[in-house]
This record gives structure tokens, sequence and C-alpha cells, in this order.
């Protein structure tokens, strides 16, 4: 049965909802304070969260701010529970990403209605996310050396044992390489290659994060501007980026010096964010992404498709490129519901001025339909697998058309 975690400072109050979900068969876990809260809600990774909004010290919002900023707290079902009826309450709420809120006093047909569709709404999330957070949390043994190892490996700053491979972006008309995603590979000397499926939620949950991703950056810049002087003179290289990242206050300055030690023109670079990303804190991603547009950089949505963000939604966000999931291009060919979303994305993209990229094309009849959906760029392991560099290197130079 689903494990809940409620965390509301009245006792009354927190006593009758937890007798309400006992009755129900859920799992419970209380916490009096937000303090309290956050620790269960990190140690037990409950299935969803009903926090009160006023608390003293940490309040709700404080709350859901700080889940946000970790991995395996960020996606976990967030409601709240308010006496307020204010819409501005609300909103500040939804705004930071809760999933829904309730209004005290709430009858038990309303809080079991919005738990069960928020369960419901989850299950499906964790269907379509490519991220295996929860698959890596199961196994907590193995986490924690995986944990210690990269504490160790960034303590001794052996960056060395990072790697960037690069998957060619193609021109889907040409059928050449226009550019290339950038993604971590972690070789560690203890433990040997760790995917990024299994570093990247560690990593944003430790905060070790930010310095390989400053690593990365640096990185990635240096070896575009190498391609660039080999003759590729427009040559890009896309970079994914955490939320935790993002909003790190000198995230902008710290990628300009960068760009500007290794002699890049801001164009060269584009960051690729997920729509769930940008929901988590949708002001301070949205400021953040504006600054770095106004500096140059080309923004994508990543796996469009998987998160929140409406069509309509996208007018609003100041980005260049969407990169249709994975999801969607997968037996395009074979499903024609399939075909038809992806058609009215790429021509709804297009009518709004972005490239839209196809992600994991494994197969040609795949890549037929992705022709004749038009969308601009193509990437897949059809075309080729993420490379190390000198593999990139030598398939980039031979000027190869990957697409005939
Ligand atoms: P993503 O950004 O969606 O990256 C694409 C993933 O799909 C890559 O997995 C790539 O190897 C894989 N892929 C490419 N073509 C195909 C295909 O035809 N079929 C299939 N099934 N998969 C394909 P990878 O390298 O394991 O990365 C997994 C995820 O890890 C990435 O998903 C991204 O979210 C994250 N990641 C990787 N590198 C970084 C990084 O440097 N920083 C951050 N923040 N996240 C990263
Ligand atoms: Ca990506
Ligand atoms: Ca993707």
């Amino acid at each position: 049965m689903a494990k809940i975690l409620v965390i509301e400072d009245e006792a009354s109050v927190r006593e009758n909802i937890l007798d309400l979900l006992e009755a129900e068969s859920f799992e419970t876990l209380a916490a009096a304070n937000g303090k309290i809260g956050l620790d269960l809600a990190v140690s037990e990774v409950p299935d969803l969260i009903l926090c009160d909004l006023m608390m003293p010290n940490i309040d709700g919002y404080e709350v859901l701010k700080k889940l946000n900023l970790q991995a395996n707290t960020a996606t976990i079902p967030f409601i709240f529970l308010t006496a307020r009826t204010a819409k501005a309450d609300v909103r500040t709420g939804m705004d930071l990403g809760a999933d829904d809120y309730l209004t005290k006093p709430f009858t038990r047909s309303e809080l079991l209605s919005a738990i069960k569709s928020r369960l419901e709404k989850q299950k499906n999330n964790i269907k379509y996310t490519s991220n295996n957070q929860k698959k890596s949390d199961s196994f907590l043994p193995e986490l924690q050396i995986l944990k210690s190892c990269l504490l160790r490996t960034l303590a001794h700053r052996k960056l060395r044992e990072f790697q960037a491979h690069y998957q060619p972006i193609v021109d889907t008309s040409s059928g050449l390489i226009v550019g290339a995603e950038s993604l971590v590979r972690w070789q560690s000397s203890e433990l040997g290659l760790i995917s990024p499926g299994e570093l990247i939620p560690l990593a944003e949950s430790t905060g070790l994060i930010i310095p390989i991703g400053e690593w990365l950056i640096h990185n990635v810049c240096n070896q575009t501007k190498i391609w660039q002087d080999a003759g590729y003179k427009n040559f890009y290289a896309t970079i994914n980026i955490s939320v935790n990242q993002l909003i790190q206050p000198d995230f902008v300055s710290k990628l300009l010096k960068s760009l500007v030690e290794n002699d890049l023109h801001p164009s060269s670079l584009e960051l690729e964010v997920t729509e769930r990303m940008i929901g988590q804190d949708m002001n301070t991603a949205i400021n953040r992404m504006q600054e770095l547009r106004s500096h140059g950089l080309k923004l994508s949505i990543d796996d469009f498709g998987t998160g929140r963000c409406s069509l309509l939604h996208l007018k609003q966000l100041p980005i260049d490129t969407l990169k249709i999931d994975h999801y969607f291009i997968h037996n395009i060919d074979k499903d024609r519901q399939k075909s038809v979303i992806t058609k009215g994305i790429v021509e709804m993209a297009h009518n709004l001025n972005l490239q839209v990229v196809a992600e994991g094309v494994e197969t040609k009849a795949e890549l037929n339909i992705v022709r004749a959906l038009k969308f601009d760029k193509t990437q897949g392991y059809l075309l080729s697998h993420p490379l190390p560099v000198t593999e990139f290197e030598e398939l980039l130079l031979t000027n190869v058309r990957l697409i005939a």
C-alpha cells in the first residue's frame, strides 16, 4: 500500500488525518514540524506528502522548496493543507510545484479523492519518465557505496574519471552532422563504468552535480572550439542541465566565463532543460533562461511530452528547440495515434518558430516517419550511439551523411 507522509503541526488535525488514512490501509508517517518532515521525506521517500502550509520555522512553502532541490524527493506528489482560502497563497504553492491543495476543514472523501488522483498520476509519470531514481532507491546498499565512491572521487579531484561522450545531432534533410549532445560518463576506478541513469540522480541529491556540471561545461566548451577550429564553424554542442545547476546564483557568470576562456561564441552551446524541471521552480528557471538567452545561448526543452508543459505554455518559454521524447518516436511507424499527435506537435512547434528534434530514432521505419513529419534534426542509435571524443571526431571528419 502507498506510504503517505503527513506534515502538520496541529496534533489534533494530524491525528485525524492519520486515523483516516490508516482506516484506508495506507502506510503512514507523521511529522510535527517541517524539519522532521524533510528528514522523513529524505530517509523514507514516501509515495505522497500532505503538508500544512502555516507552520512555525519551516513552513509548507519552505518544505516544498527544499524537497524540490533533491532528485529523490522532487518528484514525490505534494498536497498542501491550508486553512486559508486566499487565492494568492494557493497560487504561490502551485507555482512552487505543489500538485494539489485542500482547504481545511476538508471531508474524508475530498481527502481520499485528492490522494487517489495524485497517486494515479504519479504511476503514469513513472511509466513515462526516463528518470530511474526509484529503481536506484530500492538498492540502498549499492547506492551508499556509489555515493561514498563519488564523494571520494570528487574530494580527490579525480575528474579524469569523468568523460563526455557525444551523440551526433543530424540535419534531417542533408543527413550531415550539425552538432552533438554531450552525455556524461563516469569511469570509476573503483566501480567501473557508471551510467548517467545512476550517476545523475545521485549527483543531484548530493549536490555533487554542481562540480560535475561545471567540469562538463568547461570540457564541452573546450572540445567544441577544437572542432570549430578544425573547420566545422557552425558546429554546436548541447549540454543537459539540472535544476540545481540552473538555480545557482552564479550559474550564468560561470558559464560565460567558460565561453570566454575557450573563445567560444555563446550560440555554439544549447542548454537542454526538461519540462519537469522548469515546473519545480518556474519563476527562477524562466528568469535564468531569459538571462542565458539574452547572452546569446540557445535553449531547448528536453524529453518534450513527458512532463506537464502544454504547447500553449511553450509560447511563454524563452526557448529555441523542442526535443521530442523517445516515447513518441518509438514504434511511431506502427502507431497511428502516435504519429497523428506527433505531427500536430511538430506543426505547432514550427508555427512558434521552434526547431524540432526527434530523439531515440532506432529503426529505418521510424526515421522515414520522422522525415515525413519534417523534424528538423534527428538523434538516435540508428544514426549513431553516443561516442567517446576520438570516435566522434573520426565520424565528424569523414563528413559522412548519416541519413542517405
Ligand atoms: P537524455 O538527455 O534524454 O539523453 C538521451 C539518452 O538517450 C542518452 O542516454 C542516450 O544514450 C540515449 N539514447 C540516444 N539514442 C537512443 C536511441 O536510439 N534509443 C534509446 N533507447 N536511447 C537512446 P544516457 O547517455 O544514458 O543519458 C541518460 C540521461 O542522463 C540523459 O537523458 C540525461 O537526462 C541524463 N544526463 C546525461 N548526461 C548528463 C549531464 O551531463 N548532465 C545532466 N544533468 N544530465 C545528464
Ligand atoms: Ca538530453
Ligand atoms: Ca531526452
